[in-house]
């Protein structure tokens, strides 16, 4: 199969690309310093991918990317690097042995809920900066002690310094990446284990404090990620069609029209990029574009979103492919399997 004979829109993964960025970040932190999260791919083929270059974990984000891991023989061991209350299907996967699994834990309720619902290891989530999840560095000591005491295995800690991944001045993320992980350390030195997780692609090659990274939108990228100056490649592009054209007009310079909006692009970071083209606006099923050379009704044009994660989650399938162009070849069509909740 050619690119052009696929119905659009289409997610479309540059082999190339992809491989090349995971290569470059398995070169950087080999094995188990990285434990990539399926959520911004949230497809088992890809993670098996990951895996072939030596990452034996895995970060999820719901209790659905844990069964599907599971599922496609990729439990070896997943961290849930989230609360979760309704813990009865990690349980059964620790039961029947289908995968190792280890969840976050902030609260008496979360770690009552682990217990109950048969997960046996926990990390104690920390806040270190991010008002999300995480409990007080302060009160870690205590969770860990209530989860000792109620039987649980705590590995270590966790601690996402999300809100630092796009700083646009590089210096000043790294330096509140440090003083995010040293709030971290201090309650691993109260919580101990082995386990220090945390970081994300915004700070891969500035957070050294962390035993393993929790990078997921490094493998595919977005434009936004590549606005914050990361050297991956942009491997995630959407293949649209041009279904309206408008000339020019005394009072209206030309626009046009592509099959793609809002139901298939995530677009809390912004509006995409068309490739030759100015974006105006995006709406439902369209993105109005003022298009740099004259295109007709019929053309494809190449899009690229601004977020990852949230644009492959609308997608039930990603092509891969080899090349660029109408006639590049598909090689592989993946579903997005661990979609869903
Ligand atoms: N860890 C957690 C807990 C996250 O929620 C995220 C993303 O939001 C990440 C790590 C890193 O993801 P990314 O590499 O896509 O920035
Ligand atoms: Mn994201």
């Amino acid at each position: 199969m050619r690119v052009a004979d696929l119905p659009t829109p289409a997610l479309l993964v540059d082999v190339d690309a992809v491989d090349a960025n995971l290569a470059d970040m398995a070169a950087a932190l080999p094995g188990p310093r990285m434990r990539p999260h399926v959520k911004a791919h949230k497809t088992t083929a890809l993670a098996a991918r990951q895996a072939d270059v030596g990452h034996p974990g895995f970060t999820c984000a719901t209790v659905r990317e844990v069964e599907g891991m599971a599922a496609a023989g990729l439990g070896e061991d997943l961290l849930l690097a989230n609360e979760v209350l309704d813990t009865r299907r990690l349980g059964r996967l620790v039961r029947d042995g289908s995968a190792r699994v280890t969840v976050a834990i902030d609260s008496e309720p979360t770690l009552r809920a682990a217990v109950d619902g048969g997960v046996r290891e926990v990390l104690v989530d920390v806040n270190v900066g991010l008002p999300r999840c995480g409990i007080a560095p302060e009160r870690t000591g205590w969770l860990a002690d209530r989860a000792r005491a109620a039987g649980l295995t705590v590995r270590g800690v966790m601690g996402y310094e999300g809100h630092l991944m796009m700083l646009p001045d590089v210096a000043e993320r790294a330096r509140l990446t440090r003083e995010c992980m040293e709030r971290l350390l201090a309650a691993h030195a109260d919580v101990g284990g082995d386990v220090v997780s945390g970081g994300g692609s915004g700070t891969w090659d500035m957070n050294t404090w962390v035993t393993e990274l929790q990078a997921g939108s490094y493998a595919l990228m977005d434009t936004a990620y590549s606005a914050a100056g990361l050297p991956f490649r942009q491997a995630l592009t959407v293949l649209a069609t041009v279904v309206s054209a408008t000339d020019a007009t005394a009072d209206m310079p030309a626009f046009a029209v592509a099959d793609v909006g809002l139901k298939s692009l995530g677009m809390d970071h912004g509006n995409p990029t068309v490739v030759g083209g100015q974006v105006w606006f995006c709406s439902d099923e369209h993105t109005t574009f003022g298009p740099e050379v004259p295109v007709a009704v019929g053309d494809r044009v190449t899009v690229l979103p601004a977020h990852v994660d949230p644009t492959v989650a609308l997608h039930e399938r990603m092509h891969l492919v080899r090349g660029t162009g109408p006639d590049a070849e598909v090689l592989d069509t993946w579903a997005v399997d661990l979609r869903g909740w």
